[in-house]
């Protein structure tokens, strides 16, 4: 039968690459929990909604209808019907999308929609708190890592050169993003007890995704 699969780490890990690869090998469906808080986060920018206003971002997320609908690349990321699967992906979206995360009623709100799209299970989710949180009795987990030196040269590599920022910068604000989500009361970047934890640091793509598979099928 079908499982579900949960890919947790911090940010630039490979979870989003890797659990793209294991979807499309298992026929699973790749749910990216990162986009739904980038999404929030976009949708917030546009309202002038500060991180701090918790009541007005709790206020404003009622009206907001996040979806994500799987395609060939990955899947597209709809806030209010808007296409915005490029615009999350930006600098500006990178230095705030956790102090949003911070917030515990969107994280409950979040974690609710996730668990619906799990239940019919065949799902690789990945995220924060997949495995400790949204998803306990996920049949594999596993807590992804890399050094931030090895994290920041790959986001650097992905870059097209439209943004400008160093690879000193890029691996300090990776650093503070982790911090913040390490650090927070509910829900936090922890490896769950069960978890397998993989650091990738000089692991191949495809020696991830075998892992992960052989894990699957074990
Ligand atoms: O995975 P990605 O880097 O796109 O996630 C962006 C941010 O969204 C994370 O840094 C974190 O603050 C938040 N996030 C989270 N819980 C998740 C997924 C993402 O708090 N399950």
């Amino acid at each position: 039968g079908k499982m579900n699969i949960a890919i947790d780490g911090p940010a630039g890990a490979g979870k989003s690459t890797i659990a793209k690869l294991v979807a499309k090998r298992l026929g699973y469906v790749y749910v990216d929990t990162g986009a739904m808080y980038r999404a929030v986060t976009w949708h917030m920018l546009q309202r002038n909604i500060d991180p701090d206003h918790t009541v007005e971002v709790l206020q404003e997320a009622e009206q907001l209808v996040i979806e994500l609908i799987p395609d060939e690349q990955g899947q597209r990321v709809l806030a209010n019907e808007v296409d915005v699967t490029a615009d999350i992906r930006s600098l500006a979206i990178n230095r705030i999308v956790s102090r949003y995360a911070q917030i515990e009623g969107l994280r409950v709100k979040l974690a609710t929609l996730q668990r619906q799209m799990a239940l019919r299970k065949g799902v690789v989710m990945d995220g924060r708190d997949i495995g400790t949180h949204v998803l306990p009795d996920a049949e594999v987990k596993v807590f992804m890592t890399a050094t931030v030196q090895e994290r920041a040269r790959r986001r650097f590599a992905e870059m097209d050169g439209s943004e400008s920022i160093t690879l000193e910068q890029l691996e300090r604000e990776i650093a503070a993003r982790d911090q913040l989500d390490e650090q927070r009361e509910f829900s936090p970047l922890v490896c769950a007890e069960d978890a397998t934890v993989l650091d990738t640091t000089s692991m191949s793509i495809e020696e991830v995704v075998e892992r992960i598979i052989a894990m699957a099928q074990s």
